[in-house]
């Protein structure tokens, strides 16, 4: 059996489920997010899958290990959250999404900057109160422009393309930049010149301890004044603090984020009904050149296709020993 703690992908995995995997588990969909609380509930499992914003840390890890759980199914391609030592230490089958559709979240890359830099949301605002005044609403050409990706892998590589298509100039930095990267697609540089060069500088590598906070004070100062910061990556790449500072100088013109620091305590409680309060958060919603979503890169009929198809590939895996 398998515990799932999240249910709007429901009707992706039975359609995949009942095709391939009605004789092999019985699946239980639940709304609510893993955490030491609700562990306990899936104590009649073998496996539970899980979601970016489900807590995965040595004492849920255990508690799950203690009630039988045997393998922790990712449905997404981070794996930052999970205690990995524990897991291994527990003996627990771990595995991800590592590519579901790099081109899903690459695309709402480039939605969020084109939203931020042409105000669409504003606008939309304003003329359902039957305003059509464009005051306020001046863009930039992105044709022309210097678009900076930070991680080339699949999604960064996904979106060079797209922007390229825009006809930006590519820079990128990845200091393990793969072949796929080609000098026709751009150049890698250093990440001090590609803050220094870039109009939009927008975020695609993992968040490790290497990472947490690559975009801070320092390296902020070093963005060409009015540039826009766009992450759709995790979180905890970015020193929201300081980016408030950058805002409030008006260095930075823009900043749009899929993804937020405190992202874990604050989202993905859509089923409880609680409402968020959150200082920094409130802080940052105050400014008109912020836009933020609830991390839904990933949200699209054909990604969550493929995250149910590959989640359940791992889980026959799993079976299959
Ligand atoms: P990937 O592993 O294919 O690519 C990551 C790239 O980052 C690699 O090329 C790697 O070399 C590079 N990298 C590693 N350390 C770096 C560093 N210090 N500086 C610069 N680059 C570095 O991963 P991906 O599939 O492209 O996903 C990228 C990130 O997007 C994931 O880590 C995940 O957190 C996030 N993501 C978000 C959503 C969403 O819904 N918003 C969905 C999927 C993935």
């Amino acid at each position: 059996a398998v515990f799932s703690a999240k249910a709007y992908d429901r009707t992706y995995f039975d359609k995949v489920s009942s095709a391939r995997f009605a004789d092999l588990c019985t699946i239980e969909y639940h709304t609510f997010s893993l955490s030491e609380e609700t562990a306990p509930l899936a104590h009649s499992c073998d496996a539970v899958c899980v979601f970016v914003n489900d807590t995965l840390d040595e004492p849920v890890l255990r508690a799950l290990h203690a009630g039988g759980v045997r393998a922790i199914l990712l449905r997404c391609a981070g794996f930052n959250h999970v205690d990995l030592l524990t897991a291994e230490t527990l003996g627990l089958f771990v595995a991800n999404v590592p590519a579901y559709s790099p081109e899903a979240v690459a695309e709402f890359a480039v939605t969020l900057v084109q939203t931020l830099n042409r105000k669409t949301h504003r606008a939309y605002n304003r003329v359902r109160e039957g305003n059509f005044n464009i005051e306020g609403l001046l863009g930039m050409t992105l044709h022309g422009k210097t678009v900076g990706i930070v991680g080339v892998g699949r999604i960064g590589l996904a979106a060079a393309k797209i922007f390229r298509g825009f006809g930006c100039r590519i820079l990128a930095y990845d200091p393990y930049a793969g072949p796929e990267f080609t000098s026709e697609l751009g150049t890698l540089v250093e990440l001090d010149t590609l803050l220094q060069e870039s109009h939009v500088v927008s975020l695609h590598c993992p968040l490790t301890e290497g990472t947490r906070h690559l975009i801070n004070g320092t390296t902020l100062a070093r963005m060409k004044p009015g540039a826009m910061l766009v992450n759709t990556s995790r979180g905890g790449l970015i020193d929201t603090a300081a980016v408030i500072e950058a805002l409030k100088t008006h260095h930075l013109g823009g900043v749009a984020l899929d993804v937020y620091e405190a992202e874990g305590e604050l989202f993905y409680n859509d089923h409880s009904g609680e409402i968020i309060e959150d200082d920094v958060l409130m802080r940052l919603l105050t400014f008109p050149n912020v836009l933020i979503c609830g991390h839904q890169g990933f949200f699209t009929r054909e990604a969550l296709t493929e995250i149910a198809s590959v989640t359940l590939s791992n889980l026959s895996d799993f079976v299959g020993g």
